[in-house]
């Protein structure tokens, strides 16, 4: 039996080059999405998001930076 917690799993996706750096992130199909998403986020918890295309996915994430 093999048993992985959560940190050996998050190796393991490191190392994998199947996984993108951002796969973890919010994704969204347009521009229009994302924003429209970071919106809501500003509104909801004052957040103030960024929506930038991605190089590794081509598709769109929201920055905080
Ligand atoms: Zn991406």
């Amino acid at each position: 039996m093999l048993s992985l917690n959560a940190s050996a799993k998050n190796m393991l996706m490191e190392k994998s080059e199947t996984v993108l750096p951002c796969a973890d992130k919010l994704v969204f199909d347009t521009k229009l999405q994302a924003q429209g998403s970071a919106a809501t986020l500003k509104w909801r918890r004052g957040v103030k998001l960024k929506a930038y295309h991605c190089k590794h996915c081509g598709l769109w994430h929201l920055s905080s930076t």
